[in-house]
């Protein structure tokens, strides 16, 4: 298990290695009035990313696995470097015997764990522990997954993995209670790393442990590849599902990883088609840059700002922070959220207020969230941030919404 991080809210101005990182996404230093702060939604593009595009693009761009010429073979290299790439990256701890497929993202990724896997593998009688309270992406698929399966006369049971509302967190107790009662009825759980709308740092270093050794367990990593240190070998999942987009690669990547698979072939024919070859090429420059760059260092930096935001927000009444966000307790331990922080004005729209901050150049997510099961009145406004967000956006963002803190409805 992770230790808490502990510490004073970071003092305004750039440290020393965050600015030459922050100067390496153009979109950035491009608009100068803007504050990026959807990075969750996607993350911005570092030059060497878009390089690295450019060139592949002007410089072997060709089919994969199918050509006699160099160009051809470079890109089916290039593809399988990246493979190899994607597996040290989240810390495989058996890259011999696991499998990297490319998605478009997470949700594509999940629907084929779900259509291309699950479904070969489940039987009348089975049972299955999925979110409810997380993102529709790790909601909707397994629910699809039972559906088919009806169709074709196997009944299957779909639980809903514990949930503590009031820290946002999985309840591993009543998950192990839930897994002991179905015995080897239990073939499938479902968790997700960092949630989308809290932030939080679900606890699925323990899942194992709560559903014993022979429960395939999938991870959705959307919200956690590129902005923390993931490692596969201390979560011990089967499955780890997640966005290059939100990765800092091209939109239209994901990654499926697997654990060695039983049931044959995920998808018959997905080798063939004709992969985002591009995308892939991105996703490799995109974690050698993170890499490079330190997820530690990232994640400890994001967090920070995010502990800046929450504790200007708890002085405005006129705002609620959903969740327990980011917290500090007395003793200034940080509870371990990420850099996301979602809130709401309790008398303007979350629109509205998205509306509001977009006229002044902060760039925020305002809706439902894409939660499980979220009506119109769950919309919130999301902040998320990465390695290029500063202090003094975070001043900003607080400046304007203080400004609207007294408006009633
Ligand atoms: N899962 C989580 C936790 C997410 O935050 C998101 C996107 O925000 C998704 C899944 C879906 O990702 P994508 O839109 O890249 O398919």
């Amino acid at each position: 298990m992770r230790t808490p991080l502990t510490g004073p809210v970071p003092a305004a101005g750039l440290r020393e290695w965050q600015r030459p990182l922050r100067e390496q996404f153009p979109i950035v230093t491009g608009h100068p009035g803007l504050a990026y702060l959807d990075s969750a939604a996607t993350a911005q593009k570092p030059k060497a990313v878009l390089d690295a595009v450019q060139a592949y693009l002007t410089g072997c761009n060709a089919n994969a696995g199918r050509g006699t010429y160099t160009w051809a073979n470079r890109t089916t290299a290039l593809i399988e470097e990246a493979r190899e790439r994607v597996k040290a990256f989240l810390g495989d701890p058996a890259p011999g015997r696991s499998t990297v497929w490319f998605t478009s993202g997470t949700t594509e990724g999940l629907r084929t764990v779900a259509r291309d896997w699950l479904v070969r593998e489940l039987s009348d009688g089975d049972e299955i522990a999925v979110p409810f309270a997380d993102h529709e992406a790790n909601h909707l698929p397994w629910l699809e997954a039972r559906d088919l399966l009806a169709e074709r006369g196997v009944r299957i049971t779909v639980h809903p993995v514990p949930y503590q509302q009031d820290s946002h967190d999985y309840d591993l107790e009543a998950l192990a209670a839930l897994a002991a009662s179905a015995g080897e009825r239990l073939r499938f759980v479902a968790v997700t790393h960092v949630h989308h709308v809290y932030g939080a740092d679900m606890n699925v270093h323990r899942v194992r442990e709560a559903v014993g050794p022979d429960v395939p367990i999938c991870l959705d990593a959307a919200q956690s590849v590129g902005h923390l240190p993931v490692d596969l070998g201390a979560l011990d999942v089967d499955f780890a599902v997640f966005s290059g987009h939100k990765a800092m690669a091209l939109p239209g990547t994901g990654v499926v990883w697997a654990r060695g698979l039983r049931g044959g072939p995920f998808r018959p024919g997905g080798w063939q088609g004709t992969p985002n070859t591009a995308g892939i090429v991105s996703l490799r420059a995109a974690l050698d840059w993170l890499d490079a760059a330190g997820t530690a260092r990232i994640e400890e930096w994001t967090v920070g700002l995010g502990v800046r935001l929450t504790d200007g927000l708890s002085r405005l009444d006129a705002y609620e922070v959903l969740g327990c966000g980011l917290s500090l307790t007395a003793d200034s331990t940080v509870q371990r959220r990420q850099g996301l922080v979602t809130f709401r004005h309790r008398a303007i729209g979350a629109n509205d207020l998205g509306f509001i901050l977009a006229s002044h150049g902060l760039l925020v997510r305002a809706d439902g969230l894409c939660q499980a099961r979220a009506g119109e009145s769950d919309a919130s406004v999301r902040v998320s941030l990465h390695v290029h967000n500063t202090p003094e956006e975070i001043d900003r963002l607080l400046g304007v919404l203080s400004d609207l803190a007294d408006d009633r409805p």
